[in-house]
């Protein structure tokens, strides 16, 4: 790895760099000669980024106001680990980054979000004392969420069961929306499919057969805290156990929420980071959490750039809801950031067509526009978008944002989920009223979750139904059967009597070269 990821460029561009660097202050000598050799702005180029992790304490580098403490708690930062509990766990003045962002110097750009009609009409009824700006401010979202039944109530006509639960306080996975998020619930509909995915009833505090707190056997992958390995190539760096929103049948509900029990501090940071770099095998590192995207700008960036150091990662991906549930945090000044880091991939957490709102598709358009490649990851769940209508609406209008349909999951059994799970046959209907009916972009891949830590295992429809001597026997989206010529392989050899399929298809009869045809309009 390269001790600093630049461009050499001539001479004069150079004489610009250096007069550039000794005009930055905070810049540790290091980075100062570090950043003579690099073009400027004004060549063309794009703001540099080093990654050499002795030189720069984070502490010394200026905050963007955006990053300011937030009003009320000096000293505390809401949005770190824990914070949102009143304590910072990640001492980040221990840690040291390089990040000398000329651009953000040079330019203040933290443009903000702006409300749709519906969250303003809803931010004027239930926030009347909230400014436009405030709503638009995502620490102020974070700041105020609705954490109690006394702030629900006032916004929603909770149910019996729902007053119980939350009543109740048995549940393990805490409560939390954000006021953006909070409108887009009905308010009379307790089956509402939004509300049902962030308000607890009292089903979720009863466990059935097969549920577990820990399904996919994470803590047995976990060589040090906050970081799952399973894969030989690819690790799960949960970086914080903050979510501004919490999910109801969240996979991770044992440690979401839950800083006291898992508090991810720096030392873990630390020791994660430091098990990544002895793994030359990784090559890919996925953060999630809870949320990242719920750490400041600062901490994140600590992260990114020390994950970007070691030279065998290639790839740095981010799991977040934060795009879906709080908008107003995809910032300019985050987006400037975060295209430092490339290749960096983000995949966003959907759940419903209801969640693609006007403040959703700027968010992930300034993303898009930042070259990082945008997927989601959606869970299966029972009467919210288990059923084709729902799935089609929301995986066209994924594309329409640019967020490609990455993965389905198969709702895993965390305990008191039994009342979102389907079967998996139901997966298996979406898929089969999707693939072939819409692009094949629009057409995430089903997956489950193997318990124990078996890692994802593919379901598909069975379009492969068997072999008659040298052809293979399919099925296309439409039910129609097709042979496909294939004599070199023994895929399903003597499983099958064609004869079994009563279709009287035409197709059955006719020649390979019109079955290569209709095969090549079926597989899109
Ligand atoms: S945002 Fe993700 S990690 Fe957080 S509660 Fe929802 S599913 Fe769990």
């Amino acid at each position: 790895m390269q001790e600093k990821m630049t461009i050499q460029k001539n001479s004069s561009s150079n004489q610009k760099a250096k007069k550039r660097a000794a005009s930055v202050p905070y810049l540790t000598c290091g980075t100062q000669k570090a950043l003579e050799t690099i073009p400027s702005e004004e060549d063309g180029e794009p703001p540099p980024v080093f990654i050499t992790t002795e030189n720069i304490n984070i502490s010394n580098i200026p905050k963007d106001p955006e990053e300011a403490e937030p009003p009320g708690k000096p000293g505390v930062n809401p949005e770190c680990n824990a914070g949102i509990e009143g304590k910072d766990h990640l001492a980040v003045e221990s840690l040291v980054v390089t990040e000398p962002d000329i651009g953000l110097l040079k330019q203040k750009t933290y443009a903000l979000i702006g409300a749709s009609k519906n969250s303003d009409n809803f931010r004027s009824r239930f926030f009347p004392w909230c400014t436009r700006s405030e709503w638009d401010d995502w620490k102020w979202q974070l700041k105020n969420r609705v954490t109690n039944i006394k702030q629900l109530g006032r916004l929603i006509n909770l149910s019996e069961d729902e007053r119980e639960s939350l009543n109740s306080g048995n549940g393990s996975l805490p409560f939390a929306i954000t006021p953006y998020y909070a409108s887009l619930l009905d308010r009379d509909d307790p089956m509402h499919p939004i509300r049902r995915c962030v308000v607890p009833v009292t089903s979720e505090q009863k466990r059935s057969f097969g549920e577990s707190d820990d399904p996919l056997g994470e803590e047995s992958q976990s060589p040090v805290p906050g970081l799952i390995h399973r894969y030989p190539d690819r690790v799960l760096f949960l970086a914080t156990t903050v979510c501004s929103v919490y999910c109801r049948y969240c996979t991770r509900s044992r440690i979401v929420g839950s800083h006291e029990r898992q508090p991810f501090c720096s030392e873990h940071w630390a020791q994660a980071i430091e098990y990544i770099k002895r793994n030359p095998a990784i090559r890919d590192v996925l953060i999630s959490g809870g949320d990242p995207l719920t750490l400041s700008n600062e901490k994140l960036e600590y992260l990114l750039a020390s994950l970007r150091h070691i030279p065998h990662v290639e790839l740095l991906r981010i799991g977040t809801k934060v795009p879906v549930v709080l908008p107003q945090r995809i910032t300019l000044s985050l987006v400037k950031m975060l295209k430092k880091y490339h290749p960096l991939w983000i995949s966003i957490h959907f759940t419903h067509p209801e969640e693609i709102t006007p403040e959703v598709a700027e968010a992930t358009g300034r993303l898009a526009d930042a070259g990082i490649p945008l997927g989601s990851q959606t869970v299966l769940l029972k009467g919210i978008n288990d059923d084709v209508r729902t799935m089609t609406e929301l995986v066209h209008g994924l594309l329409k944002i640019r967020v490609r349909p990455y993965y389905l999951y198969q709702c895993d059994p965390i305990s008191g989920s039994s009342h979102f799970r389907t079967s998996v046959e139901k997966g298996i209907e979406v898929i089969r009223g999707l693939r072939g009916h819409t692009s094949g972009y629009a057409v995430p891949q089903y997956v489950i979750d193997a318990p124990g830590g078996g890692g994802k295992i593919p379901v598909n429809p069975q379009y492969v139904i068997g072999r008659e001597g040298d052809f293979l026997i399919m099925r296309n989206y439409e039910g129609l059967i097709f042979r496909y010529p294939d004599p070199g392989d023994q895929i399903n050899r003597d499983q099958i009597n064609p004869e079994q399929f009563n279709t009287g298809f035409e197709s059955l009869d006719n020649e390979h070269t019109h079955l290569h045809t209709r095969l090549e309009e079926v597989i899109v």
